[in-house]
């Protein structure tokens, strides 16, 4: 999860739809600037391109109990089919992180070990930002829970071969430090707008000292 720019003015559709009863907050205007504040990301996974994209209220809004989040453009985020089952739990109802208000990469550690993702709070005590991680571990991590299952081994599988991606590109610095091309290749991979970015962003911020030229692309 990465800080994501929403804009403004909110689209039309929300203000026309909500005062009918049987409104929608999926109009053509908004899924057209979701996808593209969101960068046709999943805001929880990071995954690029969604085949299944959703539009996913970050407060539930309960079939319409609470209506002034069902069309709040505020409250609606881009995201995978996966992540938004995933999140549709009781523990998740008081509120993730607002990833469009507040940097989740000042809060919360991205990593990867060899056959699981571990997100953690960086302070125990800031309850979204531990629910945001325990989020983030849940979609990606097998569970024992059949087709979801599926759904979470392919997540991790695409995470790795983005972060082997990475790995590749730091070989090669490391063997020519002033390659332009090479620089250029890991400058992309470490924009926010790329898939798994806040993951790859972390692993250069924790090996700072070796690859001091990339520290630029991470502020
Ligand atoms: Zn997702």
């Amino acid at each position: 999860m990465v800080k994501v720019k929403r804009t403004f003015p909110a689209p039309a559709s929300l203000e026309i739809e909500s005062k009918k009863r049987t409104g929608s907050y999926e109009k053509p205007d908004v899924i057209r600037q979701l996808r593209d504040d969101f960068h046709n990301k999943c805001y929880i996974c990071e995954m690029k391109n969604l085949q299944d994209p959703e539009v996913e209220h970050l407060l539930p809004h309960k079939n319409g109990k609470y209506w002034d989040r069902k069309f709040d453009w505020n409250n609606l985020f881009w995201s995978c089919g996966h992540c938004n089952s995933v999140k549709n739990q009781k523990k998740y109802d008081m509120g993730i992180i607002d990833c469009c208000k507040l940097d989740p990469e000042k809060v919360i550690f991205f990593r990867m070990t060899e056959n699981a993702v571990a997100a953690d709070a960086k302070n125990e005590n800031d309850v979204s930002a531990v629910v945001t991680a325990e989020l983030v571990c849940e979609v990606f991590n097998k569970k024992n829970t059949g087709l979801r299952d599926c759904k979470t081994e392919m997540r991790f599988q695409e995470l790795t071969r983005e972060m082997n991606l990475l790995y590749d590109n730091l070989e090669e610095i490391k063997k020519h430090p002033d390659s332009k091309f090479v620089l250029r290749k890991l400058k992309a991979l470490l924009r926010r707008e790329s898939a798994f970015a806040a993951f790859k962003r972390e692993y250069i911020r924790e090996h700072a000292e070796r690859f001091p030229q990339l520290r630029q692309y991470i502020e």
